[in-house]
């Protein structure tokens, strides 16, 4: 199915669904495709003949995989949408295809835009799911101007060599050593900023949308979202009454995290309670308003891209490492759900 700039392959799932004889589907459909679920359903179901049920329920990663309430409703088969599985996850309680959206464009314009900047340096290169089979390509173009690249091959939580998400950024420390800056190619700025704080190294942002090389405005970016960041910890210093947020999705349970940190506030005579949710939003967690101070073990994005959206300060264990004293400022780094 076509929907420019997308190209999504059914085929591997569809070939799977008519050898098993699966008969209830459910697709799980990432936000800013969900409108076009229309196409995706009529497709599966012209070349399948099963039904295809659509999950209303947010997917904005890989860990977002449909649980075992959707065994009751005697779905067969899962069809997740524009994420590359997690490796770790062997074994699903309803079996499930991951269908990625691939974006292919040319990049040749936007790196030997990008190759003043980068020529000298030894360079690693990084992207998204979406972009991730242009890398190759990439390296071609930076090889033919004798420019060393480096590609990652990340942890178990990282399918494709060179691939970050908003939690992982291991594919980019593996290699971090040995670079002098990265390339990520791909548009949005929370992965290069994600990239940023936890490599600490310079990161040039490729568009391959616009052909924009951007490597300074990601600084500006990183100084705000820090200044945000220092706010929330000076403003967590006097809570009295923690909420520790678990996310139930089977891609981002630390629960074992949320008792360590539990210890940890009981240790510093702080009140704590543990709030376990499938989908944290600010609506959901409304009622429990003598919480001072949340502390997210759940999805790192919550707490750097929904701040402004909670009334509470929200915050990550890190950050509240820092709050508690047993960790400094610059010793900042970005929260990630590292080697499950
Ligand atoms: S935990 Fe957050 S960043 Fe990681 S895959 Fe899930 S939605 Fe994406």
């Amino acid at each position: 199915v076509i929907i420019p700039p997308f190209e999504i392959d059914f085929k591997k799932a569809i070939k799977i669904i008519n050898e098993k004889g699966y008969k209830r589907i459910l697709l799980q459909i990432p936000e800013g495709l969900k409108n076009h679920f229309t196409k995706f359903v009529e497709h599966v179901e012209k070349e399948t003949g099963a039904i295809v049920n659509i999950s209303a329920d947010p997917c904005y990663g890989a860990c977002d995989i449909a649980n075992s309430d959707i065994e009751k409703l005697k779905i067969d088969f899962v069809i997740q949408i524009g994420h590359a599985p997690f490796p770790f996850i062997k074994n699903y309680i309803v079996p499930t295809a991951f269908v990625n959206a691939i974006v292919n464009l040319d990049v040749s314009k936007v790196i030997e835009k990008a190759i003043p900047i980068l020529s000298g340096n030894k360079v690693g290169l990084v992207s998204t799911a979406q972009h991730i089979h242009l890398l190759n390509k990439v390296n071609n173009i930076l090889l033919e101007n004798n420019i060393e690249a480096f590609i990652g091959k990340g942890d178990r939580r990282i399918e494709k060599k060179g691939q970050i998400i908003g939690c992982n950024f291991s594919a980019a420390t593996d290699i971090s050593d040995s670079i002098d800056m990265f390339l990520f190619l791909g548009d949005g700025v929370f992965h290069p900023l994600g990239l940023k704080l936890s490599t600490k190294k310079p990161v040039v942002i490729c568009n391959p949308y616009t052909n924009e090389v951007q490597k300074s405005e990601l600084d500006d970016i990183k100084d705000m979202i820090l200044r945000q960041r220092y706010g929330a910890i000076a403003r967590s210093k006097d809570a009295r009454i923690f909420g520790i947020i678990v996310g139930s999705k089977l891609g981002q349970q630390r629960i074992d995290l949320a008792y360590e940190i539990k210890d940890k506030l009981d240790s510093c005579q702080k009140e704590s309670y543990i709030l376990i949710s499938n989908n944290f939003n600010p609506a959901n967690l409304e009622g429990f308003r003598n919480i001072d101070c949340l502390v997210s073990t759940a999805c790192p994005r919550i707490a750097i891209d929904d701040y402004m959206q909670y009334n509470t300060p929200i915050i990550t264990p890190v950050e509240l490492d820092i709050v508690l004293g047993s960790k400094k400022w610059d010793d900042y780094r970005f929260d990630e759900i590292l080697n499950p």
